[in-house]
């Protein structure tokens, strides 16, 4: 018989973080703590919960539009104007979808003609390369740094652009780093971009998971990027609504027509119970975000002085719910050293090569689980390298 498969599909590597999962699972072991998630342990404010299931009491069991509820497309454009100064028309530039998941497919796939080149920094999260390639592209990867606080440079930047980019693929708050970029690390990026007829999709799904005291910063919102931006975002990490499958795009009305093509053939629309739940959640969320933000922020603090009194290198995330500790001078790989942690202390976390290449040297550890949890596993940690050293 012949193969039944696509042979470019056969060849994509899976996930990184599910492979390593997978042992943890397979170990079945109720002694094992595991970092290894990026997925909020709150459960969804009781008030979202509470619109969805009041949707369904009345009723609402029914397709929405396409493009979403007409009133959670309102609801999102005020969003972004309201936190990040952004314009986009509910009518034609917002489009509610299945997770940011699908928001990142749907737009490289509207994007990309075969072989054009996606710049994707890494360490990245793991579907950027995959769904470039799924969508007919080509990944050109940048190996952002440590000592440039895994932020993106401009010099880098333009040593990676040939003919053939297309799009260049940021995600800040960044997934696996916790990096952030500020408006002046961004400036640089946008003149680049501009200057060689880029186009940026950007993922801001941790936009609400900024540590700092300023607010976080779209590149779509510097001059000229608006047209040249498909702004990715979402309610599983600010709303904690991970299995509610909840994202959403916004972008220009030439591309946007595009996506909501796409969209409509291979999904019809997001979950209407979720896209109920969601316009709560935009209305009134606020609060609970502060209350997250405020709890992320204390178990970052934790994570961060408990390495530093350890001696481990650890780059000062500012963002998302990961750190990135150093762990090169131990002498293992970080896959070597993921897999002897959790089998030699019942600890699970990811190495940093799951995100790349450039994660090489490197961990990422979740802290969206208890403070409880995190001391434990730090004690584990430190009883790990208290035994490497000594080897
Ligand atoms: N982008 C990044 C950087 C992420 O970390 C995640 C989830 N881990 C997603 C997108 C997808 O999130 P969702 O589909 O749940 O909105």
């Amino acid at each position: 018989m012949r193969s039944p498969l696509n042979s470019f599909i056969e060849e994509l590597p899976s996930s990184g973080i599910r492979k390593f999962f997978d042992i943890v699972s397979e170990m079945n072991d109720p002694e094992v703590i595991s970092l290894g998630v990026g997925e909020p342990d709150f459960d969804t404010p009781w008030h979202v919960r509470e619109e969805g299931i009041y949707s369904l009491t009345k009723g609402k069991t029914f397709y929405s539009p396409n493009a979403g509820l007409k009133a959670l497309r309102d609801e999102i454009s005020r969003l972004l104007d309201r936190k990040y100064g952004l314009s986009y028309d509910p009518d034609h530039e917002v489009m509610v979808t299945v997770g940011g998941s699908e928001a990142i497919d749907v737009a490289l796939r509207a994007m990309l003609d075969p072989g054009d080149e996606v710049i994707i920094p890494e360490p990245a999260y793991v579907s950027y390369k995959p769904c470039a390639i799924l969508a007919g592209g080509v990944p050109r990867v940048i190996d952002l740094r440590n000592e440039d606080d895994f932020r993106l440079r401009a010099r880098d930047l333009e040593a990676a652009i040939t003919d053939r980019s297309k799009v260049l693929l940021i995600n800040y708050p960044n997934n696996p780093t916790g990096a952030i970029m500020e408006e002046e690390d961004l400036r640089p990026i946008a003149e680049l971009v501009i200057k060689h007829d880029l186009f940026v999709v950007s993922d801001e799904i941790y936009s609400e998971l900024n540590y700092t005291d300023k607010k976080h910063v779209s590149i779509a919102s510097l001059p000229g990027m608006r047209e040249r931006t498909v702004v990715i975002n979402g309610f599983s990490k600010a709303y904690a609504m991970t299995g509610w499958r909840l994202g959403y795009a916004a972008a220009p009305r030439r591309i946007m027509a595009q996506m909501l093509k796409i969209h409509q053939y291979a999904i019809m629309c997001a979950p209407t119970t979720a896209q109920y739940a969601g316009i709560e959640a935009l209305k009134n969320g606020d609060p609970d975000i502060e209350e997250m933000r405020n709890e992320y922020d204390h178990r970052r603090r934790y994570l961060l002085k408990r390495f530093r009194d350890m001696g481990i290198g650890c780059f000062e995330a500012k963002g998302a719910f990961y750190v990135f500790p150093d762990i090169s001078r131990f002498g293992l790989s970080s896959d070597e050293f993921a897999t002897e942690l959790l089998h030699s202390k019942k600890l699970a976390v990811v190495p940093g090569t799951a995100f790349g290449a450039s994660g090489e040297g490197h961990l990422r550890i979740s802290y969206a689980y208890s403070l409880k949890d995190l001391k434990r596993a730090l004690d584990r940690i430190e009883e790990f390298v208290a035994g490497l050293s000594a080897r």
